[in-house]
């Protein structure tokens, strides 16, 4: 039995995460559940998986956890804090833990499952584009194995793993849907709104992937994934726009093989992948059917009208605290974006202002880059507050 602690239990990956677990209750079991705030969604959680531990980011949620539980008859323990979040990302009983809080946010609780020695199942992107030495390194050095959730990443560590192929990895390419504005020209993409932008028109997430996934950020904050979790500098990881969003990623080998994996656009089956390995578990996603889905078209990105995923791969190219910044400075330029407070193209502009103004430097400790992201943040922040970016 594998006693699962899924973290981001209310979220888009959480839901999926926890269908897959259902699925299998003789072999899964979801013994933590974490949120950040939304007490209701995780009470609801709670009286479907029946966990051990339920917790709460958000501090002052603690007692309408704790008599939500207790109303609901339930056993489960509350607890509430960012602190009560990482102990349980490191004990709760748990031997994996799914990590998929949205943002920077995630980092601690990442970290400190890593140091703990669980099962990995990595969801959160930033943590790793913020952090990725450390966090690989401290995973190293505790035994933690880390499963991609990401579904391009899941992709190659399927390929790298599971056809018995062992080094000899030439290139990797991620494919991207190219999201809701494929197509599209800079002038269009000035009146675009919120709503627009989150309409992904492959996948199902949350705002803030839809968001990333519209200026190709995401794919950006992916090759800065990709480098660190497979060690590859950015000269050996392409990006290819492939619509259809059935290949996810594919690994080219010394001898000239290519292999690729392919699957309906579903989280469930990384997940399943990462919950179940060396076994193949059910996720309840179709097998695919090459004949009823008709043409694979690849095509290359669009870098003038999607500044954001030339700004990633500078970022990674310099190092340092270059991506740290990125990611924060994007962070709040995403928020300021989905609350109307600046138009779509602000997003990159935004990005690329707060990297000219904090300059790369060697990223000596984690303290580090937690005030170089602060700084970041502060300067988004007050650059967005001058008007400068409506
Ligand atoms: P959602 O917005 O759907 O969910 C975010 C989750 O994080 C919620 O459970 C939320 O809790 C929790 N959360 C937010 N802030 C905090 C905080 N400060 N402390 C603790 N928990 C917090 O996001 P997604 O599920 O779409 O994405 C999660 C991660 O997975 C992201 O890093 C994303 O990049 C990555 N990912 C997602 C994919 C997808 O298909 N969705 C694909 C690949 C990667 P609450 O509900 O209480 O706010
Ligand atoms: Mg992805």
């Amino acid at each position: 039995m594998r006693h699962v602690a899924v973290l981001g239990a209310t979220g888009s990956i959480g839901a999926s995460a926890l269908d897959v677990i259902a699925r299998h209750p003789n072999r899964l079991r979801a013994s933590v559940l974490a949120a950040g705030s939304n007490v209701d969604a995780l009470l609801a959680l709670c009286a479907r998986h029946r966990p051990d531990h339920a917790v709460v980011a958000d501090a002052r949620s603690h007692a309408a956890l704790r008599d939500g539980l207790q109303a609901l008859g339930l056993a489960t323990k509350a607890h509430a804090g960012a602190e009560a979040l990482d102990a349980l990302a490191a004990e709760g009983g748990s031997d994996t833990v799914v990590a998929a809080i949205v943002g920077a946010a995630g980092l601690d609780s990442t970290l400190a499952a890593a140091r703990a020695g669980k099962r990995l199942l990595l969801a959160n992107k930033e943590s790793l584009v913020l952090a990725g030495e450390l966090l690989m390194a401290e995973a190293a050095q505790a035994g933690a194995d880390i499963v991609p959730i990401d579904s391009e990443h899941n992709a190659i560590f399927q390929c790298l793993h599971g056809g018995g192929a062992h080094g000899g990895v030439q290139r990797i390419a991620l494919t991207a849907s190219g999201g809701p504005f494929r197509g599209r020209t800079r002038a269009d993409l000035a009146r675009v709104t919120p709503e627009q932008a989150v309409a992904h028109p492959k996948w199902s997430m949350g705002p803030k992937i839809s968001v990333d996934s519209a200026t190709l950020m995401n794919k950006g904050l992916e090759l800065i994934e990709a480098h660190h979790l497979f060690g590859l500098t950015g000269d050996r990881l392409d990006v290819l726009v492939h619509p259809q969003s059935l290949v996810h990623a594919l690994v080219s080998f010394v001898d000239g093989s290519m292999l690729a994996q392919l699957g309906l656009p579903d989280m469930r089956t990384a997940l399943a992948v990462g919950l179940g390995w060396p076994q193949r578990l059910a996720s309840g996603v179709d097998a695919l059917d090459l004949l009823a889905q008709g043409r694979l078209e690849f095509e290359p990105p669009d870098l003038d009208t999607f500044p954001c995923l030339r700004l990633a791969r500078e970022a990674m190219d310099a190092g340092g605290t270059a991506p740290a910044v990125l990611n924060a400075a994007n962070e709040v330029a995403v928020s300021a974006f989905l609350q109307g407070r600046i138009g779509f193209l602000s997003v990159p502009a935004l990005v690329e202002q707060t990297l000219a103004a904090l300059p790369s430097c060697p990223a000596e400790s984690l303290a580090m880059l937690r005030d170089v992201d602060a700084r970041a943040r502060r300067h988004a922040e007050s650059a967005i507050a001058s008007g400068a970016f409506a």
